[in-house]
């Protein structure tokens, strides 16, 4: 038996000019997400709806992956019927007996009816659906403002019913808004930075710096492992684990003592530029939220930002903490993210860092650093790894 999935979108719906373009970035991605899963799979794209046809045992991560593919505005396991009114009843009962088997007992039901030459009218096939099913489960009613279950049919090339749709992640397919690259520490921030930044159809590599021995091999599973979060987001994910000992140290050995983290932050910043430049990204990601820490007031992020002329893609930037935690929960970095190992070294951080840096002389001190040659260096010896 073959499982069948009605798919509904919707932002990309708003896209005049290139909608084209979307519609088929969606079935793509759709397509290359079942694949990497080994999930033999049937799509199909109508106006304003995807259907996708797998195999009954793997619905289950079908519907995992329907959940977290960006562009998807909700989705429902649904029957395809003939054309007849009877066809459509007797699915309609079919639908309301296993809700109705799981405890729920009021409904309502929709009709659209887009093929003309069906026999009823939206409004009457609704109420036909409503008449049977009430008959056929006499415990049911009728409740249209706040119905425990709803029964869809869709009249259209050929006829569908439906229960509720399950939510999907809305936003736009992967891919469609380019490619960014994500800095990704072991924090709770950059993960929920890249999460959102995925629904809003960036496709995304992803880089950490790495501190060895000052940051241990477990802060860096750490960071694999949220890595593979966002991947269930944005599909395949190359992670990009960049050697930053000899930085830090420099960094350490050289800068003002209240300058160290920024100076860090400042040369981050431009490794990431770089390795976006390799990559073809055209912007960068980060969780940075404006005044959560010192290098995160407006005048360090200026500086910070002064060593990239990529957007920096910073969407937590006016989110609460409270905020991102609950987002966090929800997509499951959470608890990755609160495992002990911290992935930044005491032996770095300033005890009064500076809070306001003034872009020439601060910019100057970093140049004075010299850390072109290290981060190259540095560049020239990540190692990469594809979560998928
Ligand atoms: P997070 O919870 O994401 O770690 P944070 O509040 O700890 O954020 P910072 O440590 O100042 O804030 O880091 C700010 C941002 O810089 C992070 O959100 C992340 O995008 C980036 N970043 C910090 N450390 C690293 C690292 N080791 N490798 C890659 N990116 C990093
Ligand atoms: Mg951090």
């Amino acid at each position: 038996m073959d499982a069948l999935y009605l798919i509904k979108i919707g932002e990309i719906l708003l896209k005049l000019g290139n909608r084209k373009e979307f519609v088929d970035r969606l079935r793509s991605d759709l397509n290359k997400r079942l694949e990497s899963a080994g999930i033999p799979r049937k799509i199909e794209v109508f106006p304003g709806r995807y259907f996708a046809t797998v195999p009954e045992e793997r619905a289950a991560e079908t519907e995992l992956i329907l959940s977290r593919t960006p562009g998807v505005n909700g989705y429902a396991r649904a029957t395809k019927t003939q054309k007849t009114v009877e066809a459509v009843l007797a699915a309609s009962v079919e639908v309301a007996g296993s809700r109705i088997a799981a405890g729920k007992r009021s409904f309502k039901a929709e009709s659209r009816r887009s093929d003309k030459s069906f026999p009823l009218g939206s409004f009457e096939l609704s109420a036909r659906i409503g008449q049977v099913v009430l008959e056929a489960f006499p415990e049911s009613r009728v409740d249209l403002h706040r119905p425990e279950f709803t029964i869809n049919a869709e009249i259209r090339e050929r006829a569908y019913v439906f229960g509720d749709p399950e939510p999907g992640l809305r936003g736009l397919p992967a891919g469609s808004g380019g490619k960014g690259l994500l800095l990704l520490s072991g924090g709770i921030d950059s993960p929920v930075a890249g999460y959102m930044m995925a629904r809003r159809g960036l496709a995304l590599e992803a880089v950490y710096f790495h501190a060895y021995p000052y940051t241990s091999m477990e802060a860096q599973a750490k960071v694999v492992s949220l890595a593979k979060v966002v991947a269930s987001f944005t599909g395949a994910l190359s992670l990009w684990i960049v050697p930053f000992t000899e930085t830090q140290l420099k960094i350490k050995k050289d800068a003002r003592e209240d300058l160290t983290t920024l100076m860090m932050r400042a040369a981050m910043m431009r490794a990431a530029h770089l390795l976006a430049v390799r990559v073809g990204a055209n912007c960068l990601v980060t969780g940075e939220s404006l005044g959560q820490v010192s290098s995160q007031t407006a005048e360090n992020l200026r500086l910070t930002q002064s060593l990239s002329d990529f957007p920096v893609l910073r969407p937590l930037v006016g989110m609460d903490k409270e905020d991102t935690i609950l987002l966090a929960k929800k997509i499951g970095s959470f608890d990755i993210s609160i495992l002990p190992y911290e992935d930044c070294c005491v032996l770095f951080s300033p005890k009064h860092p500076l809070l306001k840096a003034k872009l020439e002389r601060e910019r100057a001190s970093y140049e004075a650093l010299g850390l072109e040659p290290l981060i190259a260096d540095a560049l020239q010896k990540a190692e990469r790894i594809v979560l998928r």
